[in-house]
């Protein structure tokens, strides 16, 4: 363990540098130079200050990492180890990774501006949990099954699908590696892991894990990169599966590029998510538990619910107590451990926030709470906790994807009018219900189109059950059982059913 804080705002004291000035990629079990020489400097969005180096993928070294994930799933003994064996470095990995748990907080602080305090929901809480998931899920998963009737017989072998391809964002970068590293390897896949520009550092912890939990050479190899880069990638031919997390524009480009060669493709992509607010409901539960989701990694979060439909009886109550309690959310350095919000990830993200913003008010939103650039934060991509209310669905605010720590309020008249707005989205991959009556929740949340939906909670991913989007939100499951097969292509071999003890 590296990383170190203080507590005072001194966070560089004691820390190995290191983790700042990166040189080489991990590919084929080894770290190797780049195709270039260039570095790329790594921006702080608390600064705006250059805090660290990286190398960025040319498309020879995406080359050399497709080859070696090709060499190592063909020839390798990967694909070909035990379950059980793979498991043990599948724990291995976990175990690693949660020693490094502070240096993966403090990383993902500097490079893409996450508050420490909000570092174990959002960056490292749930990456040893996953590796240790899907190492207990090989114990249980049937990876082969026989089938026999009077006449006939098979076995149903579940194979791994090949080499994997997988593309992360910069808002939980070892979070989301972890949801495909994970069950890649413990399907017997090797993968390349292409993490963003934006947060390319942490990376770098994921594959140093990963080298001394004794992976075998090629088994995973990490090659931070641009667009270029990612496309390059996604149109290799020596990949098998391309498991992407990003924006929907990204992931129909990507699926557009996978129909050429009909390459497997999963594809986790931007939300719009409503929470709708019974007219029954606990406030006083409701609007903490709702804004503070909402803030969450500074709205940067792909399940938010940024709508927020609330029963008209309900509504300025509601839109009062929601701007009480954005007005006291601490944002500001997210190295402060009192801090919830930090910045966002970039200069052109905030800028894409404030026009979001700027849109709403030209529309006839009210800004609440926030809405405003920090005049004490000069420095640092800032946008204040912000709650508009008078909101309508066929507003801009309300139809994209703002990823900013922006929330829309919006009256609705009964459950089927609330329905109707929540799915009338061209997203489809989380929502609430919140109620005094979590049996009529139910009920509601059934009636959702979304990947998930949670009564009275935010319903933040678990290992155990599957996440993904309906609709533009996506294609495929990440987490849970189904984020294992997403890496197994099923196969029937047929058999005379003697071979089963059946009649000759
Ligand atoms: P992005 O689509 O710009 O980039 C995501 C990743 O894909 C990066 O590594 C990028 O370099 C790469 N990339 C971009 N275009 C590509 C292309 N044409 N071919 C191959 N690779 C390409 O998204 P972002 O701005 O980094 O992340 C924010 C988006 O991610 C939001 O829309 C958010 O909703 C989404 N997201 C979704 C989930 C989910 O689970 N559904 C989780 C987190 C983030």
């Amino acid at each position: 363990m590296f990383a170190h804080f203080d507590g005072s705002g001194c966070y560089l004291r004691g820390v190995d540098t290191q983790l700042l000035d990166r040189r080489a990629f991990f590919i084929g079990g080894r770290w190797v130079t780049p195709a270039t020489s260039e570095r790329f400097g790594v921006v702080s969005p608390s600064t705006e200050e250059v805090v660290g180096h990286v190398p960025l993928a040319e498309p020879a070294d995406i080359d050399r990492a497709v080859a070696a994930a090709r060499e190592a799933f063909d020839h390798g003994p990967w694909p070909r180890t035990p379950p059980a064996e793979r498991a043990a470095v599948l724990r291995r990995t976990a175990a690693l990774l949660r020693e490094r748990i502070d240096d993966i907080a403090w990383v993902t602080a500097t490079e893409m501006g996450c508050a420490i305090s909000q570092a174990p929901q959002a960056q490292t809480g749930m990456v040893g949990p996953v590796f240790d998931y899907y190492a207990d899920l090989l114990g249980t998963f049937e990876l082969e099954r026989r089938v026999i009737t009077d006449d006939r017989a098979g076995l149903v072998v579940q194979d791994a699908v090949g080499v994997v391809a997988a593309i992360v964002p910069w808002n939980a970068p070892v979070t989301l590696a972890a949801w495909k590293v994970a069950p890649a390897l413990a399907a017997g896949c090797t993968v390349v892991l292409k993490p963003p520009p934006e947060a390319p550092l942490s990376g770098f912890l994921v594959a140093e894990a990963l080298e001394a939990a004794g992976v075998p050479p090629g088994v995973v190899n990490v090659v931070p990169g641009g667009r270029e880069a990612g496309a390059h990638l996604v149109r290799h031919p020596g990949t098998d599966k391309v498991a992407f997390t990003g924006s929907t524009a990204a992931g129909k480009q990507i699926m557009t590029l996978c129909a050429d060669r009909v390459t497997r493709v999963s594809l986790e992509l931007g939300g719009k998510s409503a929470a709708i607010v019974c007219d029954d409901a606990d406030l006083g539960l409701a609007i903490p538990r709702i804004v503070g989701g909402g803030m969450h990694l500074s709205g940067q979060v792909c399940g938010a619910h940024t709508r927020i439909l609330v029963a008209r009886a309900r509504y300025d109550e509601a839109v009062d107590a929601a701007a009480a309690v954005a007005e006291t959310i601490p944002y500001g350095d997210p190295f402060d451990p009192k801090t919830v919000v930090g910045p966002l990830v970039a200069e052109r993200q905030r800028a894409r926030v404030e026009g979001f913003i700027e849109a709403a008010l030209a529309e006839g939103a009210r800004a609440v709470a926030g809405g405003a650039r920090p005049a004490h934060l000069p420095r640092g991509w800032y946008v204040p906790p912000t709650i508009l209310a008078d909101v309508h669905n066929d507003m801009r605010v309300a139809r994209d994807e703002v990823f900013g720590p922006v929330l829309s309020f919006i009256p609705f008249d009964g459950e089927d009018d609330a329905v109707r707005i929540a799915n009338d989205s061209r997203y489809g991959l989380s929502g609430g219900v919140w109620t005094a009556d979590p049996g009529y929740g139910l009920t509601v949340a059934r009636r959702m189109r979304t990947g998930s939906v949670a009564v009275n909670g935010s319903y933040p991913p678990f290992p155990l059950v599957p996440f993904g989007g309906l609709k533009e939100s996506g294609l495929g499951r990440e987490l849970g059982p189904e984020g294992l097969q997403a890496y197994l292509e099923p196969r029937s071999i047929g058999v005379p059913p003697s071979l089963f003890g059946g009649a000759a």
